[in-house]
């Protein structure tokens, strides 16, 4: 059947996704090819453009529309969700191209394919909204409002991203109790304690500012602050300068960051100018949990300023197998936990089609702290020194003491260097099952998995299998 239309453009702004699987389960029951279509935000103007248009109600009648507009919002699932949230005005075009790569292209392994740009693609536009809500959920505050008959409060807050519908029902869990709008320059979302209603957005300007729940955040914030365990950059980072005005602490954070770096640093010089996170160290023998806990205190090396969390392993206490990375990335910084980034979705593949479980082994990294150069709103990963890696091995001596593993693998050249010293190199010990005097696992060298997403796309299937077949032989 031919397309009915070769263009498209969205009436609702809001991120109304609900009127995009609409549309889109409308286009696949006919079939139409992604390049096809244009997808447009009404508001960006464009709309006029292009003729003709279609809305939802145009489709109400074509029949199994309803089925299969319900089968695309499960196939897309939470990620696709999210990402119709997102700024991009190209995400429809991404949502549909892989709704219909999902329905049309016979590929519904798709979403699985991590090497795939589209889902890629997917993967960062559905992280950024979830961290910009993430953020939306730390930052704002409510304020009464002087004057008003009931008990009213307000808050302003400017996320990147179009998220007021997906996060109001956040706040009316939390703040259930009071009636209360929150602004936002896109759309207002209004709770009266029984009902929640969307409006238009409001700027700053027109929202009350100051009153007592500001002085009551101030003492609070003062109260809990910490010099020794804030992380400048990553504060900044959570927190932008933007906020700064509407949010009551920020008016004192001036002044508090003011003697925070001299503190920092006397600590650190103090504690670890040679001796990296063993003055961090719990006593022999607690259970890792304890471990681990202790390493979110370290800092052991400067790596701790920058980075957001300490990420410890995790896995089974008597896991038989050890994975040994070289340290946390973005993804895994911002959520506290080894390999969930792109890499880690590719280890996972990997693991499986080497029939190992992830569930059965301990996966760690040589450094806990994600060592990173900032570039714009980007967090460049930067590899960790020698000296930051002999710094976190005291962690990891640990880990290794407390799991006593049968085999340990290690995936790229830090791990490696962690273990065997700087001269360690992954392409001559490759292949080899090493030794080491004071452990008493086999240690199996391989590369790391991010090594093959920053590959030629052509030699990547390669050195996949490769990957595979090292994690085969680690383990018979
Ligand atoms: S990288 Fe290791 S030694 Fe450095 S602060 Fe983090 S946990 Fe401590």
């Amino acid at each position: 059947m031919q397309p009915a239309t070769n263009h498209i453009h969205l009436l609702d702004p809001k991120a109304n996704y609900d009127a995009f699987l609409t549309l889109a389960a409308s286009l696949l029951l006919e079939a139409t090819p992604p390049d096809a279509i244009q997808w447009q935000d009404s508001e960006s103007g464009a709309g006029s453009l292009f003729d003709p248009t279609r809305t939802p109600e145009d489709l109400a009648d074509l029949p199994r529309l309803e089925t299969h507009t319900s089968s695309i919002a499960q196939r897309l699932g939470r990620k696709g969700k999210l990402t119709a949230h997102h700024a991009d005005p190209e995400r429809w075009d991404l949502l549909y191209r892989i709704a219909y790569r999902l329905s049309h292209g016979r590929e519904r392994n798709l979403l699985s394919d991590i090497l795939d740009h589209d889902t890629r693609k997917l993967e960062t536009l559905a992280h950024h909204v979830s961290r910009d809500m993430h953020k939306m959920k730390a930052f704002v505050r409510f304020q009464r409002v002087r004057g008003a008959s009931d008990e009213q409060y307000v808050a302003w807050h400017r996320p990147d991203h179009r998220i007021m519908r997906l996060i109001a029902p956040f706040f009316v869990g939390r703040f259930g109790a009071m009636h209360w709008t929150i602004f936002t320059p896109h759309e207002s979302a209004t709770w009266d304690g029984q009902s929640l209603t969307f409006g238009e957005g409001v700027p700053a300007d027109q929202v009350n500012e100051h009153d007592q729940v500001e002085e009551l955040w101030k003492t609070y914030y003062a109260h809990i602050f910490n010099p020794a365990r804030i992380k400048i950059n990553a504060m900044v980072k959570e927190m932008p300068k933007r906020y700064w005005s509407t949010l009551p602490e920020a008016q004192i954070i001036e002044d508090l960051l003011k003697d925070a770096p001299a503190r920092v640093r006397r600590m650190i010089e103090a504690q670890s100018t040679s001796a990296g996170a063993t003055p961090f160290l719990p006593p022999r023998n607690v259970p890792l949990t304890v471990l681990a806990e202790e390493a979110e205190a370290c800092a052991g090396c400067p790596l701790s300023e920058m980075a957001t969390h300490t990420v410890f392993g995790e896995g089974p206490p008597n896991a038989r197998i050890m994975l040994i990375g070289e340290q946390p990335g973005d993804e895994e910084d911002r959520a506290a936990r080894p390999f969930v980034g792109p890499a880690g979705q590719l280890l996972n593949q990997a693991l499986a089609a080497a029939n190992l479980s992830r569930d059965d082994l301990y996966i760690t990294n040589a450094v806990k702290h994600f060592k990173y150069l900032p570039k714009g709103s980007m967090r460049m990963h930067r590899r960790a020194s020698p000296k930051e890696i002999r710094a976190c091995k005291p962690w990891l001596d640990r880990e290794i003491e407390s799991i006593a593993p049968d085999t340990i693998i290690l995936l790229g050249a830090t791990a490696g260097q962690s273990i065997f010293g700087a001269g360690y190199r992954v392409h001559q010990s490759r292949g080899q099952r090493l030794t080491h005097p004071n452990i008493r696992a086999s240690i199996y060298p391989t590369i790391r998995p991010a090594k093959i997403l920053r590959a030629p796309k052509h030699e990547q299937p390669q050195m996949l299998t490769e990957f595979i077949q090292d994690l085969r032989n680690a383990t018979t």
